[in-house]
């Protein structure tokens, strides 16, 4: 097949036009095309009165040799590459099943890519199943009653299980594994358009019932998946090879129940959310950083106002769907603002998963149908940002910073999980809100209107008042008086790195233990934790066959 890349076309184009566009650029008549089939299809909407859909089409020809020759020099004419995935490895006999801890994203693909290679893994999950923890979830939404266990951080599916579902990333994928993941997706249920629109999403209801699927292959597999399983500690030898970096391996683990499981081969799976578990593994030694991330507000404005002002009098069309925005704004104080997660037509969500602390995030159904549009707006910090005096030396330091933001939010909210919220305009006059304008926050369990100025430090409230009127300069009505933010955006991603060797992808300091996704620091959402799962799996299952 041959790969043709950014071919142009109206955003009304009859569905000819991609045909004749193919015909036109490769220089062949009808008789030479044998099929063509749309890989991509990404829109270009700088000019809202002219958008344009850009197209990645892959195409057969009875003369493709010929005419890969002919149009060598043009590079957005080539081979379609070779995307299938190819598993590493094949299990032998299993001495000790490799352990997968955590059922997110990241999880359940290593999860599945190890059941897949024959390695019957065992999967941990500290939450419940997800229609249970569905539960659990809305009871918190709607009653203020939080299971700490079970919530938007935890449970199988994990953080991105109630979200919008976004499936776009942009680590680099020289392998195609984001394929391999989208691929299992389309299979578990998720719709087929995934596979060719640049910008994918399933939205959150869809989300549920592939998790569910894919739990299932994984078990059909051989594989194991034990719910309300909370790992407690990790349990460690000293290595006796005596050049290795590496002074101890893994030898096996205990849960929160008691139970011992021996193993020598642990995935650590745990998103950015473990606060406990980064404690215990810190405690035994295993080797952590600090890293930097984001904070701050979720804004909301009216859909319909960024419809218009990306798409204009196109608003409306289906092939472009709710609009989305990326901004980002770098500020007199040095501090970058940006915005992060962008939700179109979705809800903010209460995603504590700490007594007495509150924190947002952001969801959305396929349809992307609900009234208001909604992003983080964060401000990127540094580790010696952490502590008032810039000490660094307490790599879990971020996470008190983070703790003490949620707990000055809930407070803020009234003390009942109710969040604070501040109109835009407001917040850029230093003015307390009383009450809510044309955009109804859509927070649940509810809002308590106040001065979010305490909500961040000066320079993160200094560096957002700042870049609020930048970004109406490029989305007519983002900092129009009546937008909201709702406090506080605090897991953006992971206060610590858990550091991994490039090559064998294990702790720097332990044998065995395989740091991956978010948690780790080594992915940024669904897609780049599901790619890094597969990763991950690859190199346990290296590993195996390599000690076998
Ligand atoms: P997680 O998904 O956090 O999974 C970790 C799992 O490990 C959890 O289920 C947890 O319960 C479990 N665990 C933790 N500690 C233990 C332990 N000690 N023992 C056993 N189990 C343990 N990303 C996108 O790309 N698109 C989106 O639209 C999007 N929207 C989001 C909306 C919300 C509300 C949230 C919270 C996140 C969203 N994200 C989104 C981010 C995305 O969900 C994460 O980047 C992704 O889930 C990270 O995957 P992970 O597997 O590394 O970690």
């Amino acid at each position: 097949m041959i790969r043709l890349t950014d071919i142009k076309l109206p955003l009304d184009h009859p569905e000819e036009a991609i045909e004749q566009a193919i015909l036109a650029k490769l220089l062949i008549s009808q008789e030479q095309l044998i099929s063509f089939n749309v890989f991509k299809r990404g829109y270009d909407a700088r000019r809202k009165s002219n958008i344009i859909l850009i197209y990645t089409l892959d195409v057969e020809t009875s003369n493709e040799a010929q005419l890969l020759l002919d149009f060598a020099s043009d590079n957005k004419i080539k081979q379609t590459p070779d995307m299938r995935y190819k598993f590493v490895a094949k299990a032998g006999e299993i001495s000790e099943r490799p352990v997968v801890i955590g059922l997110g994203p990241c999880g359940l693909f290593a999860g599945l890519v190890l059941a897949q290679m024959g390695f019957k893994p065992i999967i941990l999950e500290r939450g419940k199943e997800v229609r249970e923890r569905t539960k659990d979830t809305f009871g918190f939404w709607r009653k203020k009653i939080l299971n700490t266990e079970s919530n938007v951080q935890f449970g199988e599916g994990g953080a991105g299980t109630f979200s919008d579902g976004k499936l776009y990333s942009q680590v680099k994928d020289p392998k195609h594994y984001s394929r391999k993941v989208l691929n299992e997706f389309v299979e578990a249920g998720a719709p087929e358009e995934i596979l060719y629109v640049s910008k994918p999403h399933i939205g959150t209801f869809k989300l549920v019932t592939m998790v569910e699927q894919m739990r299932a292959k994984i078990i059909e597999l051989g594989g194991e998946v034990r719910f309300e399983q909370r790992v407690d500690e990790i349990h460690f030898d000293d290595v006796d090879e005596k050049n290795s970096e590496q002074k101890r391996e893994v030898t096996g683990l205990t849960l929160a129940s008691g139970e011992h499981i021996k193993t020598k081969h642990i995935a650590l799976a745990i998103g950015h959310s473990a606060r406990d578990t980064f404690k215990i593994l810190h405690e035994h030694g295993v080797f952590i950083k600090a890293k930097p991330f984001s904070v701050g507000f979720r804004i909301e404005h009216e859909q319909s106002v960024i419809d218009d002002a990306r798409f204009g009098t196109n608003a409306g069309n289906p092939i472009l769907g709710a609009a989305d925005y990326k901004l980002v704004h770098h500020c007199k104080n040095g501090r970058s603002v940006y915005s992060f997660c962008m939700c179109p037509g979705g809800t903010v969500v209460a995603a504590a998963s700490e007594e007495n602390r509150l924190v947002t995030n952001g969801m959305s159904q396929y349809s992307r149908h609900e009234r208001n549009a909604n992003s983080a707006i964060v401000v990127g910090i540094e580790p010696k940002d952490f502590t008032e005096d810039g000490d660094t030396s307490n790599v879990l330091a971020g996470i008190d910073f983070q703790r003490q933001l949620e707990e000055k939010a809930f407070k803020l909210g009234g003390a009942t999980y109710d969040a604070p919220v501040q109109l835009v305009g407001d917040f850029i006059a230093g003015r307390k809100t009383g009450e809510h304008g044309s955009v109804i926050p859509s927070y649940k369990p509810g809002v308590t209107y106040c001065d979010l100025s305490e909500a961040l430090p000066d320079y993160a409230v200094a560096a957002i008042r700042e870049a609020l009127p930048a970004f109406e300069r490029k989305i007519k009505g983002f900092s129009m008086d009546e937008a909201t933010l709702t406090a506080v955006e605090t897991r953006t991603s992971s206060p610590i790195q858990i550091t991994r060797d490039k090559e064998s992808l294990q702790s720097i300091n332990v044998k065995g233990l395989f740091p991956a996704g978010e948690g780790a620091g080594y992915a940024g959402g669904i897609l780049s934790a599901g790619i890094d799962g597969i990763k991950i799996a690859e190199a346990m299952a290296l590993s195996m066959c390599s000690e076998s």
